[in-house]
């Protein structure tokens, strides 16, 4: 069942024929691989219908380990774009491309492989496909198993986030908790292959034949005058792996005259596969744990690793690893500066690239940069250091001033973590200036700096130390009370809350309204509550207003958590909105309410449709 005369499943190290247990085709100790009748395919391609048709995988057929071509299961993977970079590549001084594999059906390159996965299963009469993912392989078999209505098993570990499973769960892949580990469900899904007659899909011996297509493209692509560099990133290391053996049987076959030196890119926090090519050793250890936002290659064992040393030593080119901020900083400049969003796993070769270029000469070089998946499949990457949007009311006087503040010339995100402190002890304004220009790439004018001058100390004040995300805070809020500074009308200037146990609380306001100054107090179910009453005490008489909504956020973890309240007041079916910040609950309740209650003094002020007002 494994060999024939069209291609050998051998071990990859002795390179002896072995016999798969049941569907199950991958050695016990070490990867196995299909070596292709390379004769046997020269008599079977045409070369001229391969110069002229468009790119597709199925167009590759020949090529691959598919007795009957009409058994090959297609979703019309492959055939993806080959972008030439105009900003990043002309700014290095190299001729740069993207071979952009996030344009596959399932978002992944996976799907190349997949389909020749899936079309040996059923040449094979597989009952069942199991795979052992929480990504994109589980996604890519589910969604080729589907359109066969072949049940897929997706086996993961019991803590896998369910987000991660969106796609495998609409794909009607039938998803197993397992108790233990990642290896503990390969194991598994290895074990329940063989007992049942399942296939084994994953980064085993067939995968690599599919995958290969996307190097037989980028010499199509590039009119088979093939780059000077190809630079992959790497988890198992199958797929760099797929890219030297479709160079290489290009390269045997004639279509090409010189091979690319291969590249292969790593997270610094799983970089099992760089730390052995470094090291110059042949065998790659397995790591204990992977601490890396680019979950795709966050591999601890890589199943293929020897493959991609092998497949960067012997096409003279070399490993590196890239940390997650130059991972994400690529990730941003591909999506902001050529209009391509990928995965922080794909983004990591240009990361790589950007990184490497500083010491080594890439000048005039022509390189491909693999970009692997979409960016939709993991938008958490982007929103961990994404900066909040602006908010206005539906007044074009106040977009016009925010539009006039600068606030559009910085980015839109930040490349640190939310929870790093910015700032230890009390800043001086120019500290603060230095932190907006440096995180924010934006400048303020001073009235603003001074509000967020006044605002950070609030926290100094309170004992609290001021992190990335309370900044952006400050930052959001200060934005829009500034901008509303002319309308404060109503400012609360003092209050009191006392608590006790079995009794409620009791809270007593002094406000200033109008140019008025005038206390209330009020008990109520809980601190908040008796402030917002002794509030209402406090404003009888004026704006008649309801308590709509009242959410709060904690974004942190810890007693000393900043909290951030957002209330809709609602005045005769006008709702307007206030937010507030603080490491104090009662504070940021305050601050919110203020902000919602001088919204009514807008709305009477500039007619029904201005304000942060809506019906
Ligand atoms: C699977 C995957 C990788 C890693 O590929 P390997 O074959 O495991 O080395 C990289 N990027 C994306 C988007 C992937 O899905």
């Amino acid at each position: 069942m494994g060999s024939n005369n069209l291609y050998r499943v051998v071990d990859y190290v002795s390179g002896r024929e072995v016999t798969p247990r049941g569907l199950v085709f991958t050695g016990r100790d070490g990867p196995w691989e299909v070596r292709m009748n390379l004769d046997l395919i020269a008599s079977r391609i045409n070369p001229d219908y391969l110069r002229s048709a468009p790119a597709l995988v199925s167009k590759y057929l020949p090529f691959l380990p598919v007795k009957d071509y009409s058994n090959f299961v297609s979703l019309k993977e492959g055939g993806t774009p080959l972008i030439k970079s105009h900003k990043i590549g002309p700014e290095l001084g190299t001729d740069l491309y993207f071979k952009v594999e996030s344009k596959n059906p399932t978002g992944s390159f996976k799907d190349r492989g997949t389909a020749v996965e899936v079309t040996v299963a059923k040449e094979l009469g597989a009952s069942a496909i199991a795979v052992a993912s929480t990504g994109n392989m589980a996604a890519s078999c589910c969604c080729y198993a589907a359109s066969q209505k072949i049940p897929c098993f997706v086996f993961v570990p019991e803590d896998v986030p369910e987000s991660k499973l969106a796609q495998v769960i609409s794909f009607g892949g039938k998803i197993v908790q397992v108790k233990g580990s990642y290896s503990d469900a390969a194991r598994l899904a290895e074990e329940a292959a063989e007992r049942l007659n399942f296939y084994l899909a994953g980064d085993y011996a067939f995968r690599v034949e599919g995958q290969k297509t996307a190097a037989y493209e980028v010499c199509e692509q590039l009119y088979f005058n093939p780059p000077d560099y190809l630079i992959s990133s790497m988890g198992c290391g199958t797929n760099i792996s797929a890219y030297a053996k479709g160079f290489n049987e290009f390269h045997e076959l004639g279509f090409i005259n010189q091979k690319p030196a291969i590249i292969g890119v790593q997270a610094e926090g799983a970089a099992a596969i760089v730390k052995s090519f470094e090291s110059k050793s042949d065998t790659v250890l397995p790591l204990e744990s992977v601490d890396t936002i680019a979950s795709a290659i966050a591999v601890a064992r890589p199943l293929d690793g020897l493959k991609a040393l092998n497949a960067v030593r012997e096409s003279g080119g070399f490993a590196l690893s890239v940390s997650d901020r130059e991972i994400l900083e690529a990730q941003y400049r591909l999506s902001s500066e050529e209009g391509l969003f990928v995965e922080p796993s794909a983004a990591a070769t240009v990361a790589a690239l950007i990184k490497k270029s500083r010491e080594y000469d890439f000048q005039g070089a022509k390189i491909v940069c693999v970009l692997s998946g979409d960016g939709l499949k993991d938008p958490a990457s982007v929103l961990r250091v994404a900066l909040k949007p602006a908010a206005v009311h539906a007044s074009v006087d106040e977009f016009v001033e925010l539009y006039e503040s600068k606030f559009f010339d910085g980015r839109t995100v930040a490349f640190i973590e939310n929870s790093e402190v910015l700032f230890e002890s009390p800043p001086e304004l120019e500290e603060i200036a230095h932190v907006i220009a440096r995180h924010f790439d934006a400048s303020y004018p001073e009235e603003y700096l001074d509000e967020i001058h006044l605002r950070v100390m609030q926290f100094f004040k309170k004992g609290k130390k001021v992190t990335f995300a309370d900044f952006q805070d400050i930052l959001q809020n200060t934005l829009e009370s500034v901008r509303r500074r002319a309308d404060v009308r109503f400012k609360v200037r003092d209050f009191d809350v006392r608590t006790a146990k079995d009794t409620p609380p009791d809270a007593r306001v002094f406000v200033e309204v109008d140019g008025e100054t005038v206390a209330g107090r009020a008990r109520g179910v809980g601190p908040v509550d008796a402030v917002i009453k002794a509030l209402r005490a406090a404003l009888q008489n004026r704006i008649e207003f309801e308590l709509k909504s009242y959410k709060v956020d904690i974004r942190s973890r810890g007693t000393d958590a900043v909290v951030y309240v957002e209330m809709k007041l609602n005045r005769n079916g006008l709702v307007s909105l206030g937010r507030g910040a603080s490491p104090d609950i009662i504070q940021a309740s305050i601050e919110a309410f203020e902000s919602a209650y001088n919204g009514f003094y807008e709305h009477s002020e500039a007619g029904s449709l201005s304000g942060g007002l809506s019906q």
